[in-house]
């Protein structure tokens, strides 16, 4: 049985007026202590965050495969940790598209977080076209494939399944085909790492909200959420921490 993870991706939101709704969702997650609860918040709002929230997982939202060196604007996982973090998301569909991050880029992002002991969020996730074209499946599991580190420990380590067009939109797959995208992708972990493979939690993202979530956290083999929007107000976001078995 996986432990279920609920984790907010704030994106470029949050300035330092925010750190009360963070310590009102860090208290709602000591209410649910049946599943962990995560917030990857912009770089500039970690420290003040941790300091603020001891105890509650605070992430960050990328990081650079290096340990240091000339990167203007990057973080390093030395740094996130530094600041206070425990987990990074790494892969996520704004970056791969607007940043033209490749599968090896990720792989090597999320190489160097887990050998610095960093948690790690990866994101996959397939476009409107290729769900139109019926390649999902193939084209999701392939992307896995090829940005997954060579070892992984599932305490440290979970898949976020994002569909890129169900990200902000409204738009959410039927359970079915969540089912469907979530099974494959639980086949490649196992292929991949065994048994360790049945323990990694993967996530649904994707227009996750308050009214959605119990039904897909309903689904096999969901074990939880990446969630955007839903997760800069603490009304919305902590229904969804509720909504976990
Ligand atoms: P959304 O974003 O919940 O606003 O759709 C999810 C994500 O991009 O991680």
């Amino acid at each position: 049985m996986r432990r279920m993870l609920v984790a907010g991706n704030w994106k470029m939101h949050g300035l330092a007026a925010d750190i009360a709704a963070i310590a009102e969702i860090a208290h709602a997650a000591g209410d649910n202590p049946q599943s962990d609860v995560a917030l990857c918040l912009p770089a500039t709002l970690i420290e003040r965050a941790a300091r603020a929230v001891p105890g509650f997982a605070i992430g960050g939202q990328d990081v650079h495969p290096a340990p240091k060196g000339a990167h203007t604007g990057c973080v390093s996982s030395a740094m996130l940790l530094d600041a206070g973090a425990s987990l990074t998301i790494v892969g996520h569909s704004e970056r791969r598209e607007a940043q033209g991050e490749t599968d090896a880029n990720v792989r090597a992002k999320a190489e160097a977080a887990l050998a610095a002991r960093l948690g790690v969020i990866l994101c996959i996730g397939e476009s409107d076209a290729v769900r139109e074209s019926g390649q999902a499946i193939t084209t999701v599991t392939a992307q896995l494939d090829a940005s997954l580190p060579g070892s992984v420990t599932a305490d440290r380590f979970a898949i976020a399944y994002e569909p890129i067009w169900a990200i902000g939109t409204g738009k959410v797959p039927s359970v079915a085909d969540i089912e469907e995208m979530h099974a494959a992708l639980r086949l490649r972990l196992m292929a991949a790492f065994g048994d360790e493979g049945d323990r990694i939690r993967i996530l649904y993202g994707g227009s996750v909200k308050a009214s959605n979530a119990a039904e897909i956290f309903a689904v096999a083999d969901v074990d939880g959420a990446l969630v955007g929007g839903a997760s800069l107000a603490a009304a919305d976001f902590i229904p969804i921490i509720q909504a976990t078995r």
